[in-house]
């Protein structure tokens, strides 16, 4: 699982010699007919052939076990693949990701590391911490996985077997020296959970545990924590991994629905204002052309008929026999969403599916934000 403080200590490393670094989109929305084996073959050739003779040599071994591993995975694979060897540093790294990346084969001194810190940026992750009158644990979610981070245990609180609120109204020195205690541990899982915030740039928090527990947490996180709370869930102190996922899923969820409604609501506003952004198949395609789209959105089940160049992929929704660039056959394809997506992820551009939106449909399905 990617995270921020593992692609530091990569994008530092004082390796020798070199890395090669694969970049593969292998989601199946955008491979109809499996192409991505086309485009990873198509890059290792010319990677082979621009390479100066002796770097080649000294990359070799990376570049067969980085094909042997695109050949023989293809079942772990999701949507995005990224790879990062080095023979000569005995490095290796393998990301099976959820989103598209964008296809790039790339041999340098240090490993390549932009592009998936541009998912930990632009793909929202979500902090969960789980908390008792004792411990906590914090997880992140990430692109629908749950990684769990760390625990922080503050034990021998006398009385932890008692039973009743543990936040009750003290009455006697006895439970004030509890209270005291869970008041140390909440104040010291408290100021944990900023520094991890803050240090892996997580802007969205849930919380999790009884009642009294997230109310008492809540009240000691700093404004700043506070205002990244988007929700707190019933879960015991010792739920696995998957069953904290489960309990946090549907307020992930909600939150990123009532997202995709904002983004649809400012797209559509600021196309009708002429704002750098366009609506509808014709001009998303247009601007795909000109290198102009920053953000691509589209309804997940839009799809449209048209035409692509068969040899240099430029797409037209209007019927024409030959391509006005290269005079190449164009052919009749009935996946050109997909087709533009792939050009977006190409230019770098990021992609948002949203689930449903009649708002969007009405408004032709498709839309994207400009960059100019
Ligand atoms: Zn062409």
């Amino acid at each position: 699982m990617l995270n921020r403080t593992e692609l530091r200590e990569i994008a530092s490393m004082e390796g020798k010699g070199y890395f090669v670094s694969l970049y593969l989109n292998v989601d199946p929305m955008f491979n109809k007919k499996g192409d991505y084996m086309v485009h990873f073959k198509n890059m290792m050739k010319d990677t082979i052939e621009t390479l100066d003779k002796a770097v080649y040599k000294a990359v070799k071994d990376d570049l067969e076990k980085i094909e042997s591993y695109v050949l023989s995975n293809k079942r772990m694979f999701r949507k995005g693949l990224a790879l990062l060897s080095s023979s000569a540093n005995s490095f290796w790294k393998e990301y099976n990701i959820n989103v598209p990346v964008k296809n790039e084969l790339i041999v340098d001194k240090t490993p390549y590391t932009k592009s998936l810190m541009d998912i930990l940026d632009n793909y929202q992750r979500y902090a969960v911490l789980l908390v008792d009158k004792e411990s906590a644990r914090i997880f992140t979610v990430h692109l629908g996985e749950i990684v769990e981070y760390g625990e922080i245990h503050t034990p021998d609180i006398p009385g932890k077997h008692k039973k009743g609120g543990w936040f009750a109204l003290s009455q006697n020195h006895y439970e004030r020296h509890i209270d005291f205690h869970i008041g140390m541990h909440l104040k010291d899982v408290v100021e944990k959970v900023d520094s991890f915030l803050s240090g892996e740039y997580i802007g969205r928090l849930i919380i999790g545990g009884s009642d009294e527990a997230v109310s008492m947490v809540k009240g000691m996180l700093h404004k700043t924590v506070l205002d990244k709370v988007i929700g707190a869930a019933k879960v015991e102190m010792f739920a696995k991994s998957d069953e904290v996922l489960r309990r946090v899923e549907p307020i992930v969820s909600a939150y990123e629905k009532k997202k995709e409604e904002e983004i649809v609501e400012s797209l559509i506003a600021k196309a009708l204002k002429k704002e750098n952004a366009v609506l509808g198949l014709d001009n998303v395609i247009s601007a795909l052309q000109e290198q102009r789209v920053m953000k691509l959105v589209f309804v997940k089940d839009y799809n449209a008929n048209g035409y692509n160049c068969s040899s240099c992929n430029y797409l037209s929704v209007q019927k024409i026999d030959s391509c006005p660039y290269c005079k190449g056959k164009m052919d009749a394809v009935d996946y050109m969403v997909d087709l533009a997506g792939q050009k977006a992820i190409q230019q770098s551009a990021l992609i948002e599916v949203v689930s449903e939106s009649k708002k969007l449909l009405d408004a032709g399905g498709i839309g994207a934000f400009l960059r100019f």
